[in-house]
């Protein structure tokens, strides 16, 4: 069942998260944008404004984890001057060469490197990095407080954290539509698009488990985040999180 899916040790986790991702890779836009209404791209763009990118030549080093297809990686570069680089880090080969293959054909190879590694183990000696960001991948990381503590720990002084999840929506109303959509719709549209449900109930269980914004935003502080914020979007559908290393 779908319970025992989510439900897995931690181990069989992350197996089970990188199966997902296989087979959803490259139809991976579409589904984003049927499954979301087009809303995450409004969501990606605040995130992405969110970084403060200098529009100046001055060199300044992103890294967007679990950002295979590089969607947050080409936002930034689109939207930071001529010295702004980005490294997008993922578990997942699928995920990283339809990221690549993009990267080539808009010819930015040059400015966005793509690394396979694991969130909770960042392959990056500390401080070298003057923002950080996640979208949409904090909440498949089997270790969470790991990999914050990772996010932070590969941040220079100064530098911030962002991560985009999905939150809880506290909109009466708007929460019930919610659960109607996600726990109905999205496993059928997985099912006509991907030609398969049970990752897609795997999702929305996975967003049921998330923690609402003001536990997210705990977490962060608790793995040494300062100053820590939290932005509902979309009635809390989503959420935009914001930390410093100080
Ligand atoms: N950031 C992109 C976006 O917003 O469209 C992709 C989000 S996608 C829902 C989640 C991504 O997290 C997948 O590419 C998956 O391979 C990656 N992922 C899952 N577990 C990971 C881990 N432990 N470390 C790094 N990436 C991971």
């Amino acid at each position: 069942t779908h319970f025992g899916f989510a439900n897995a040790a931690p181990g069989e986790k992350q197996g089970l998260v990188d199966d997902v991702f296989h087979k959803v890779a490259s139809r991976y836009d579409l589904m984003n944008d049927l499954m979301s209404g087009g809303l995450h791209r409004a969501w990606k763009s605040a995130m992405v404004t969110a970084i403060g990118l200098p529009r100046s030549a001055r060199a300044f080093r992103l890294l967007d984890v679990a950002g295979g297809t590089g969607d947050i990686a080409f936002r930034a570069l689109a939207r930071g001057g001529a010295a702004v680089a980005v490294t997008a880090l993922d578990i997942n080969g699928a995920m990283l060469a339809v990221g690549a293959e993009r990267a080539a054909k808009r010819r930015l190879s040059d400015r966005l490197t793509f690394v396979q590694g694991n969130a909770e183990d960042l392959p990056f000696p500390e401080k070298s990095f003057d923002a950080v960001t996640i979208a949409f991948g904090i909440r498949n990381v089997p270790d969470i407080p790991r990999a914050l503590r990772e996010m932070r720990r590969v941040l220079k002084l100064g530098g911030r954290a962002l991560v985009l999840e999905f939150s809880k929506v506290d909109t009466p109303g708007l929460d019930r539509l919610y659960d109607a959509f996600s726990f109905n719709v999205i496993p059928r549209i997985g099912k006509a698009v991907a030609g398969d449900a049970e990752p897609y109930r795997y999702l929305v269980e996975s967003i049921r488990r998330f923690p609402d914004a003001e536990t997210f935003a705990d977490m962060m502080r608790e793995a040494g985040f300062e100053q820590v914020s939290a932005t509902p979007m979309t009635g809390g559908v989503a959420a935009l999180h914001l930390g410093f290393r100080i």
